[in-house]
């Protein structure tokens, strides 16, 4: 049977990595797809792991030769996800995550009707500010762009079906796995 499609959005700094993660290292049947990006790389990416790192006349050219499934301009650079390799997993069964934001998840949304749509919301703006601060992973003017965009993401809130509010992890992590595994079953 062929696996199912889950895209998860959120705010950046909402832990949507940490919760798909969690999620994948508890099942042996989930995917999460790599993304493409043209941003640049930072202190706590490892290249090919987190993101596939690409210059901006590569991302150019995988448009072109319609690599992408879905691509956005998020912040600063363009992310993509590459269709080849979520078609082969899925055909081989297994379930694939797509950790991507909300304009990538309504073309997703648009272009495969099946895939199950998984909002991670936080408990609210001013924890989301302190997580993002705590990360240390972004400058002060990152952390306000990101904030802007946040209120911006969370509008789309309600064209998902589901939405998980992360204020502990291991619930949202259960939730996460619950749907996946009720899909898985019927
Ligand atoms: P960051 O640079 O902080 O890792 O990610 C910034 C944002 O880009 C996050 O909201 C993340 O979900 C989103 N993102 C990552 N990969 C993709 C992708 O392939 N497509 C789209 N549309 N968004 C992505």
């Amino acid at each position: 049977m062929k696996g199912n499609l889950f895209v998860v959005s959120g705010p950046s700094g909402v832990g949507k990595g940490t919760i798909c993660e969690k999620v994948r290292d508890n099942d042996g049947n989930i995917f999460i797809s790599i993304s493409v990006t043209t941003r640049e790389v930072r202190d706590n990416d490892i290249p090919g792991v987190t993101y596939n790192f690409i210059s901006d006349e590569e991302f150019d050219r995988m448009i072109e030769n319609n690599e992408f499934y879905e691509w956005a301009k998020v912040h600063s650079g363009r992310y993509g996800t590459p269709r080849k390799i979520v078609e082969e997993k899925r055909a081989q069964g297994i379930d694939v995550i797509l950790e991507i934001d909300v304009q990538g998840g309504m073309i997703i949304k648009e272009q495969s009707p099946e895939a199950v749509m998984v909002f991670v919301a936080p408990p609210s703006m001013e924890i989301l500010e302190q997580r993002l601060r705590d990360r240390h992973t972004e400058t002060e003017e990152e952390i306000r762009e990101r904030l802007k965009n946040a209120v911006k993401e969370i509008e789309y809130e309600d064209r998902y079906e589901h939405i998980i509010v992360n204020d502990n992890l291991d619930e949202a992590v259960r939730e996460l796995h619950d749907l996946i595994l009720n899909e898985r079953n019927s």
